[in-house]
Protein backbone atom coordinates (compact mmCIF):
# COMPACT_ATOMS: atom_id res chain seq x y z
CA UNK A 1 0.00 0.00 0.00
CA UNK A 2 1.50 3.01 -1.25
CA UNK A 3 0.57 6.67 0.49
CA UNK A 4 1.17 10.14 -0.37
CA UNK A 5 1.26 12.66 1.99
CA UNK A 6 0.41 15.89 0.26
CA UNK A 7 -0.69 19.49 0.71
CA UNK A 8 0.18 22.37 -1.30
CA UNK A 9 0.25 24.65 1.86
CA UNK A 10 3.84 24.00 3.85
CA UNK A 11 4.38 23.62 7.64
CA UNK A 12 1.12 22.16 7.71
CA UNK A 13 2.20 18.53 9.57
CA UNK A 14 3.28 16.49 6.03
CA UNK A 15 6.98 15.35 6.48
CA UNK A 16 5.53 15.18 10.89
CA UNK A 17 2.85 12.37 9.77
CA UNK A 18 4.95 10.46 7.20
CA UNK A 19 7.80 10.42 9.28
CA UNK A 20 5.78 9.27 12.52
CA UNK A 21 3.21 7.02 10.16
CA UNK A 22 6.50 5.19 8.96
CA UNK A 23 8.09 4.65 12.02
CA UNK A 24 4.92 3.34 14.21
CA UNK A 25 4.01 1.13 11.45
CA UNK A 26 8.01 -0.54 11.39
CA UNK A 27 8.25 -0.61 15.41
CA UNK A 28 5.28 -2.84 14.96
CA UNK A 29 6.73 -5.38 12.58
CA UNK A 30 5.90 -3.90 8.87
CA UNK A 31 8.62 -3.13 6.42
CA UNK A 32 8.13 0.44 5.44
CA UNK A 33 9.73 2.44 3.16
CA UNK A 34 9.33 6.59 3.46
CA UNK A 35 10.10 8.69 0.00
CA UNK A 36 11.65 11.84 0.48
CA UNK A 37 10.35 13.62 -2.85
CA UNK A 38 10.81 17.74 -1.13
CA UNK A 39 13.84 19.06 -1.75
CA UNK A 40 13.90 21.01 1.70
CA UNK A 41 14.49 17.05 2.95
CA UNK A 42 13.01 17.12 6.02
CA UNK A 43 11.57 13.64 5.95
CA UNK A 44 15.70 13.17 5.64
CA UNK A 45 17.42 15.07 8.21
CA UNK A 46 14.59 14.46 10.48
CA UNK A 47 15.65 10.68 10.68
CA UNK A 48 19.24 11.46 11.06
CA UNK A 49 20.38 11.06 7.65
CA UNK A 50 22.98 13.23 5.78
CA UNK A 51 23.36 12.99 2.25
CA UNK A 52 26.36 14.75 0.62
CA UNK A 53 25.76 16.73 -2.59
CA UNK A 54 27.45 13.98 -4.48
CA UNK A 55 25.37 11.09 -2.90
CA UNK A 56 22.30 9.56 -5.45
CA UNK A 57 19.45 10.35 -3.92
CA UNK A 58 15.58 10.78 -4.74
CA UNK A 59 16.52 13.51 -7.71
CA UNK A 60 18.45 10.70 -9.75
CA UNK A 61 16.16 8.50 -9.28
CA UNK A 62 13.50 10.15 -11.00
CA UNK A 63 16.01 11.41 -14.03
CA UNK A 64 16.43 7.54 -14.25
CA UNK A 65 20.31 7.77 -13.58
CA UNK A 66 20.16 5.38 -10.24
CA UNK A 67 17.59 2.70 -9.57
CA UNK A 68 15.23 3.52 -6.19
CA UNK A 69 16.59 0.35 -4.59
CA UNK A 70 20.70 2.11 -4.78
CA UNK A 71 19.67 5.35 -2.76
CA UNK A 72 17.39 3.61 -0.15
CA UNK A 73 19.45 3.95 3.33
CA UNK A 74 18.15 2.31 7.12
CA UNK A 75 17.40 4.68 9.89
CA UNK A 76 17.28 4.51 13.28
CA UNK A 77 13.69 2.80 13.20
CA UNK A 78 14.78 -0.90 12.12
CA UNK A 79 12.32 -2.04 9.48
CA UNK A 80 11.85 1.88 8.50
CA UNK A 81 14.14 2.62 5.16
CA UNK A 82 14.55 6.45 3.46
CA UNK A 83 14.67 7.13 -0.17
CA UNK A 84 16.37 10.41 0.71
CA UNK A 85 15.94 13.58 -0.87
CA UNK A 86 18.47 16.03 -1.25
CA UNK A 87 19.29 19.84 -2.11
CA UNK A 88 19.63 19.03 -5.50
CA UNK A 89 15.99 17.85 -5.98
CA UNK A 90 15.38 21.82 -6.49
CA UNK A 91 16.43 21.42 -9.70
CA UNK A 92 13.66 18.81 -10.30
CA UNK A 93 11.08 21.36 -11.04
CA UNK A 94 13.51 22.45 -14.18
CA UNK A 95 14.84 18.85 -15.11
CA UNK A 96 11.84 16.57 -15.06
CA UNK A 97 9.05 18.07 -17.61
CA UNK A 98 11.48 17.55 -20.57
CA UNK A 99 11.36 14.03 -19.31
CA UNK A 100 9.18 10.76 -21.17
CA UNK A 101 6.72 9.57 -19.17
CA UNK A 102 7.63 12.53 -16.50
CA UNK A 103 4.52 12.06 -14.33
CA UNK A 104 5.21 8.08 -14.13
CA UNK A 105 8.93 8.62 -12.57
CA UNK A 106 8.43 7.69 -9.59
CA UNK A 107 5.68 4.77 -10.27
CA UNK A 108 8.61 3.67 -12.67
CA UNK A 109 10.92 3.53 -9.60
CA UNK A 110 8.19 1.98 -7.39
CA UNK A 111 8.23 -0.76 -10.23
CA UNK A 112 11.65 -1.02 -10.70
CA UNK A 113 12.27 -1.84 -7.16
CA UNK A 114 9.49 -3.99 -6.75
CA UNK A 115 11.06 -6.44 -9.84
CA UNK A 116 14.24 -6.62 -8.02
CA UNK A 117 12.86 -8.22 -5.08
CA UNK A 118 12.95 -5.55 -2.71
CA UNK A 119 9.26 -5.51 -1.10
CA UNK A 120 7.41 -3.37 1.39
CA UNK A 121 3.99 -3.52 2.75
CA UNK A 122 3.75 -0.07 3.09
CA UNK A 123 5.68 3.14 1.45
CA UNK A 124 5.16 6.77 2.06
CA UNK A 125 6.16 9.55 -0.04
CA UNK A 126 6.53 12.89 1.91
CA UNK A 127 5.65 15.99 -0.72
CA UNK A 128 6.83 19.24 -1.68
CA UNK A 129 4.74 22.37 -0.45
CA UNK A 130 3.00 22.95 -4.21
CA UNK A 131 1.09 21.22 -6.70
CA UNK A 132 3.54 20.42 -8.96
CA UNK A 133 5.45 17.50 -11.13
CA UNK A 134 6.96 16.30 -7.56
CA UNK A 135 3.69 16.03 -6.34
CA UNK A 136 1.95 14.54 -9.29
CA UNK A 137 4.91 12.03 -9.35
CA UNK A 138 3.95 11.15 -5.65
CA UNK A 139 0.00 10.61 -6.65
CA UNK A 140 0.05 8.71 -9.52
CA UNK A 141 2.10 6.25 -7.83
CA UNK A 142 0.45 6.10 -4.94
CA UNK A 143 -2.70 4.25 -3.49
CA UNK A 144 -3.98 6.50 -1.20
CA UNK A 145 -3.39 10.28 -0.12
CA UNK A 146 -3.58 11.45 3.36
CA UNK A 147 -4.28 15.05 3.48
CA UNK A 148 -2.32 16.77 7.01
CA UNK A 149 -4.69 19.69 7.58
CA UNK A 150 -3.49 22.66 10.22
CA UNK A 151 -5.92 23.29 13.06
CA UNK A 152 -5.92 26.91 12.37
CA UNK A 153 -8.47 29.84 10.58
CA UNK A 154 -6.95 29.72 6.88
CA UNK A 155 -7.20 25.43 7.33
CA UNK A 156 -10.23 25.39 4.30
CA UNK A 157 -7.90 27.34 2.25
CA UNK A 158 -6.28 25.38 -1.03
CA UNK A 159 -8.09 21.98 0.16
CA UNK A 160 -10.80 22.42 -2.86
CA UNK A 161 -7.95 22.85 -5.36
CA UNK A 162 -5.82 19.51 -4.04
CA UNK A 163 -9.16 17.62 -4.08
CA UNK A 164 -9.59 18.75 -7.59
CA UNK A 165 -6.10 17.81 -8.40
CA UNK A 166 -6.42 14.13 -6.86
CA UNK A 167 -10.24 13.92 -8.96
CA UNK A 168 -8.03 14.96 -12.06
CA UNK A 169 -5.08 12.78 -11.53
CA UNK A 170 -7.61 9.79 -10.99
CA UNK A 171 -9.51 10.50 -14.24
CA UNK A 172 -6.34 10.82 -16.43
CA UNK A 173 -3.59 8.97 -14.96
CA UNK A 174 -4.06 6.56 -11.65
CA UNK A 175 -7.62 5.61 -11.57
CA UNK A 176 -7.22 3.70 -8.26
CA UNK A 177 -6.00 7.13 -6.23
CA UNK A 178 -7.92 7.44 -3.31
CA UNK A 179 -8.27 10.09 -0.59
CA UNK A 180 -7.65 8.09 2.46
CA UNK A 181 -8.55 11.18 4.85
CA UNK A 182 -7.71 14.47 6.06
CA UNK A 183 -5.52 14.64 9.43
CA UNK A 184 -6.33 17.87 11.63
CA UNK A 185 -2.83 18.77 13.21
CA UNK A 186 -1.18 20.81 15.29
CA UNK A 187 -4.29 21.65 17.35
CA UNK A 188 -4.21 23.69 20.03
CA UNK A 189 -7.10 21.02 21.76
CA UNK A 190 -8.23 23.58 24.40
CA UNK A 191 -8.88 26.51 21.92
CA UNK A 192 -12.22 27.41 20.93
CA UNK A 193 -10.22 28.41 17.54
CA UNK A 194 -9.43 24.43 16.95
CA UNK A 195 -12.46 23.33 17.79
CA UNK A 196 -14.06 25.61 15.35
CA UNK A 197 -11.77 24.51 13.09
CA UNK A 198 -12.89 20.80 13.47
CA UNK A 199 -16.14 21.52 13.21
CA UNK A 200 -15.97 23.03 10.11
CA UNK A 201 -13.82 20.43 8.53
CA UNK A 202 -15.78 17.76 9.42
CA UNK A 203 -19.11 19.53 8.48
CA UNK A 204 -17.22 20.12 4.90
CA UNK A 205 -15.76 16.28 4.36
CA UNK A 206 -18.08 14.88 6.20
CA UNK A 207 -16.64 10.90 6.51
CA UNK A 208 -13.26 12.09 5.36
CA UNK A 209 -11.73 13.28 8.09
CA UNK A 210 -9.62 10.98 10.33
CA UNK A 211 -11.27 10.68 14.03
CA UNK A 212 -7.60 11.20 15.64
CA UNK A 213 -6.77 14.91 16.01
CA UNK A 214 -2.88 15.55 16.13
CA UNK A 215 -2.26 18.25 19.32
CA UNK A 216 -0.05 20.65 19.30
CA UNK A 217 3.08 18.37 20.94
CA UNK A 218 6.70 20.48 21.70
CA UNK A 219 7.54 16.86 21.10
CA UNK A 220 6.61 16.47 18.16
CA UNK A 221 8.63 19.36 16.98
CA UNK A 222 11.73 18.61 19.00
CA UNK A 223 12.21 14.56 17.87
CA UNK A 224 13.31 15.78 14.46
CA UNK A 225 16.34 17.61 15.39
CA UNK A 226 17.41 14.37 17.36
CA UNK A 227 17.19 12.77 14.27
CA UNK A 228 14.22 10.35 15.62
CA UNK A 229 10.30 9.24 15.00
CA UNK A 230 8.55 10.85 18.42
CA UNK A 231 7.57 7.04 19.21
CA UNK A 232 11.62 6.82 19.89
CA UNK A 233 12.39 10.09 21.32
CA UNK A 234 9.41 9.90 23.85
CA UNK A 235 7.29 7.03 23.64
CA UNK A 236 4.44 8.23 26.20
CA UNK A 237 4.43 11.95 25.43
CA UNK A 238 0.69 12.65 23.58
CA UNK A 239 2.22 13.31 20.28
CA UNK A 240 3.48 10.12 20.24
CA UNK A 241 -0.15 8.37 21.03
CA UNK A 242 -2.04 10.34 18.30
CA UNK A 243 0.13 8.82 15.72
CA UNK A 244 -0.44 5.83 17.45
CA UNK A 245 -3.80 6.49 16.93
CA UNK A 246 -3.81 7.84 13.47
CA UNK A 247 -1.98 4.66 12.66
CA UNK A 248 -4.41 2.42 13.35
CA UNK A 249 -6.62 4.59 11.63
CA UNK A 250 -5.27 4.62 8.43
CA UNK A 251 -4.16 1.00 8.32
CA UNK A 252 -8.21 -0.04 9.56
CA UNK A 253 -9.78 2.19 6.65
CA UNK A 254 -7.21 0.09 4.74
P1 LIG B 1 5.19 20.23 6.35
O1 LIG B 1 5.95 18.99 6.02
O2 LIG B 1 3.75 20.19 5.92
O3 LIG B 1 5.88 21.48 5.87
P2 LIG B 1 6.06 19.74 9.07
O4 LIG B 1 5.66 18.36 9.41
O5 LIG B 1 7.51 19.95 8.70
O6 LIG B 1 5.12 20.34 7.96
O7 LIG B 1 5.70 20.67 10.31
C1 LIG B 1 6.01 22.05 10.31
C2 LIG B 1 6.70 22.41 11.64
O8 LIG B 1 5.78 22.19 12.71
C3 LIG B 1 7.91 21.55 11.95
O9 LIG B 1 8.84 22.34 12.61
C4 LIG B 1 7.37 20.47 12.85
O10 LIG B 1 8.36 19.96 13.72
C5 LIG B 1 6.29 21.21 13.61
N1 LIG B 1 5.16 20.35 13.98
C6 LIG B 1 4.49 19.49 13.17
N2 LIG B 1 3.47 18.90 13.82
C7 LIG B 1 3.49 19.40 15.08
C8 LIG B 1 2.67 19.20 16.24
N3 LIG B 1 1.62 18.37 16.23
N4 LIG B 1 2.99 19.88 17.36
C9 LIG B 1 4.03 20.75 17.38
N5 LIG B 1 4.84 20.98 16.33
C10 LIG B 1 4.57 20.32 15.18
MG1 LIG C 1 7.63 18.76 4.80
Amino acid sequence: MIFALANQKGGVGKTTTAINLAATLAQSGERVLLIDLDPQANATTGLGVRVEAEDPAMLEVLLGETGLSEVVVPTPVEGLLLAPSSRNMAGASVMLPDLTRREFRLRDALAGLESSGEQFSYVFVDCPPSLGLLTVNALVASDQVIVPVQAEYYALEGLAQLLDTVDALRRRLNPGLRVAGLVLTMADVRTNLARQVETDIRAHFPGLTFDTVVPRNVRLAEAPSFGLPVSVFDPHCVGSDAYFDLTQEVVGRG
